[in-house]
């Protein structure tokens, strides 16, 4: 077996019965990596090598600057910035020293090799900018969760029936649990847990296209004395179903 089981976490979710248990893994997982990045256990010096290194996305950052733990985000990041500053030092010589060379040239072409040399710079940087300690882990994290939910779906009656009765996935997380059944289940087992997806995102969206639609006539002044319904938070839940919640766009 590849991936390790999550089975309680992954119970957990399904009994919120929200829009989608992957959401709701993965904001709980970025809960404790953000805690854990800022706790004691980032002292320890393999993860500091590996954070000084890889560093965080732009949202991670406000993840972690919202947690207001700002001695402990001081060290990490000074670390940090010496160690971009030892890596991006070969590109700002490597500037430095063709913007000499071209400097007083009184031709009209462009030097070459600084456009390269600029060129470089921006490669190593868009580098940087794709890496986030949190992203990896959650999505290791969400990894082991979608194994879990294919598994428990192939092996637990009581979880099956959980399943079928759940709102299925936002639409981010539907091609995750797809690809998951098609690498670990049986080609039989794949078409049925395919069949039992596609009953269940079509019997949710109209669920929600119904609930939504209640939500948009409720404006109207007939409508106004008129029970809610379920759908009086029916637009956040459209919009987690269309986009998955915000912190689930880690990079894949
Ligand atoms: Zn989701
Ligand atoms: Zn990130």
């Amino acid at each position: 077996m590849k991936y390790k089981l999550e089975t309680i976490p992954v119970w957990d979710a399904y009994k919120e019965e929200g829009e989608c248990p992957l959401c709701s893994l993965s904001e709980k997982a970025e809960e404790r990596y953000l805690n854990f990045y800022l706790g004691s256990s980032v002292m320890n010096p393999e993860t500091r090598v590996e954070v000084n290194k890889t560093g965080f996305c732009p949202e991670h950052y406000s993840g972690l600057l919202s947690k207001r733990s700002n001695h402990g985000l001081g060290l990490m990041t000074h670390t940090h910035l010496e160690k971009r500053m030892e890596l991006l030092a070969p590109y700002l010589r490597k500037i430095k020293s063709e913007a000499a060379k071209a400097s007083g040239k009184t031709t009209l072409i462009k030097p070459k090799k600084l456009g390269s040399a600029i060129d470089d710079l921006e490669n190593h940087l868009l580098e940087h900018e794709e890496n986030c300690m949190i992203c990896d882990r959650i999505e290791y994290t969400l990894k082991r969760y979608t194994f879990t939910i294919v598994h428990l779906w192939n092996t637990d009656g009581e979880f099956q029936e959980f399943f079928r009765k759940s709102r299925g996935f936002c639409f981010h997380h539907l091609p995750d649990i797809l690809k998951m059944a098609r690498e670990i289940l049986s080609p039989a087992k794949l078409a049925d847990f395919c069949g039992e997806i596609v009953s269940l995102t079509e019997k949710n969206n109209e669920r929600l296209e119904k609930e939504i639609l209640w939500f948009t006539q409720k404006f109207d002044s007939q409508n106004f004395d008129k029970p809610w319904g379920t759908s009086e938070d029916a637009h956040y839940r459209t919009i987690h179903k269309l986009t998955g919640k915000p912190n689930s766009h880690i990079k894949k």
